[in-house]
């Protein structure tokens, strides 16, 4: 280690995208990060390169207040929370979410004023940026049978920590379970006090059309984070936004780097939302192959498969599956298949105790659904021989 350096850093490690992807040289079925398998349109891409031409100015630094992609999303978050208006001082922007989710740490947390809270298994960010800025995270468990939090222990931890909790992390949906927030978790969360601040992370809101800007705007420690990098095809682009009270948005804008937003991705996420029609219609007919994979996998009783309110499923091996598969722990199994898979050009997740499977394209959830049988099939079958 540097002698220079934080010594906690020697604990972290860097972030690895695609984990357990060893060669580049394998095509994969990329279905590990949830991104939509659909690029931009071809129209849609000539205009952005014409646009790169004409308007861009690769010499002069972005604008860097934003204000009217901030318009833009102002509008657009109205609409999607049936809203007459949402005014563009209560929104800000980010490099992609992650972005706001360390600004918003940095607001809060920084310099041992504040712990965070989040609920296993969920988004790893949360926790990954919280730990390089040396800021403790609480985490609770949720029910094994569906993903819902242990509101008790929930209340238990805000009500006595130290340093105290200043912020709870809840996607909605939660990645990787698939579980948006259930009438009683929200219940919850509109009850704590108003030194804590609720952070809702709707990262796949147009999958599930369920929001919470509403209490944004009218509570003062709400946000809520939304990204352009899952319906709207723009995770090259990295844009992400959040939407809360003037005040909470002012402190996000203290913190953030001057020009946090490249020229081009403003453009990108400006083009994205004017022509969000053409892009968010791809969604109905991903979310019908969702329902046409959980069944096709719910069928085969080694699996056991959750409800999903997202673009991707979340799976666990049945205790029938580890039993047929000769297997006494959760965790073996699925780093079987998950390497299994992969090998036969299938890239999905692991995590949080099982499988996440991004939704692709309609040739991509057909090789998902053989391979997944091939691999079951396979270890089932070596698991007999060897009895
Ligand atoms: C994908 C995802 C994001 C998006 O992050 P970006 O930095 O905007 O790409 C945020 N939160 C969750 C829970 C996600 O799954």
């Amino acid at each position: 280690m540097l002698p220079f350096l934080r010594d906690d850093l020697a604990q972290l490690s860097a972030y690895t995208p695609h984990a357990g992807q060893a060669e580049k040289a394998v095509v994969f079925d990329q279905l590990d990060t949830n991104e939509s398998p659909f690029d931009l349109p071809d129209f849609l891409k000539a205009a952005l390169a014409e646009q790169y031409q004409q308007a861009v100015e690769a010499n002069r630094y972005p604008d860097g207040g934003h204000l009217r992609l901030k318009e833009a999303i102002a509008g657009y978050a109205a609409e999607s929370a049936q809203l007459s208006e949402v005014a563009s001082d209560c929104v800000s922007v980010g490099n992609g979410s992650d972005e706001l989710i360390r600004s918003l740490l940095i607001a809060t947390c920084l310099g041992g004023s504040g712990a965070i809270l989040t609920a296993a298994p969920t988004f790893s960010m949360y926790g990954i940026l919280a730990k390089t800025l040396g800021i403790p995270v609480m985490t609770i468990d949720r029910s094994d049978a569906t993903f819902a939090l242990d509101l008790e222990a929930a209340s238990a931890a805000v009500a006595d920590s130290h340093p105290p909790i200043r912020v709870v992390f809840m996607v909605h949906p939660n990645s990787p379970t698939a579980n948006a927030l259930t009438e009683a978790e929200l219940t919850w969360l509109r009850s704590l006090p108003e030194t804590v601040l609720v952070v809702v992370d709707e990262a796949y809101f147009e999958f599930c059309q369920q929001t919470t800007v509403a209490d944004a705007l009218q509570r003062s420690n709400w946000v809520v984070l939304r990204t352009f990098s899952k319906a709207f095809r723009l995770a090259a682009h990295r844009v992400g936004y959040a939407v809360a009270q003037p005040a909470l948005i002012a402190a996000l804008e203290k913190v953030r780097l001057p020009y946090n937003l490249p020229s081009f991705s403003q453009a990108a996420a400006l083009s994205a939302l004017a022509n969000r029609t053409a892009l968010l219609e791809a969604i109905p007919s991903l979310l019908q192959a969702r329902e046409q994979l959980s069944q096709a996998l719910a069928a085969d009783s080694r699996w056991q498969v959750w409800p999903s309110q997202a673009n991707f499923i979340y799976v666990r091996l049945s205790p029938a599956g580890l039993d047929r598969l000769g297997l006494e722990d959760q965790t073996a199994g699925l780093v079987q298949i998950f390497q299994k898979l992969r090998s036969r050009g299938t890239l999905i997740r692991q995590t949080g105790g099982g499988l996440r499977i991004t939704i692709g394209t309609a040739e991509q959830n057909q090789r998902t659904q053989q391979n997944l049988a091939a691999v079951l099939d396979e270890l089932s079958l070596a698991a007999t021989g060897s009895r």
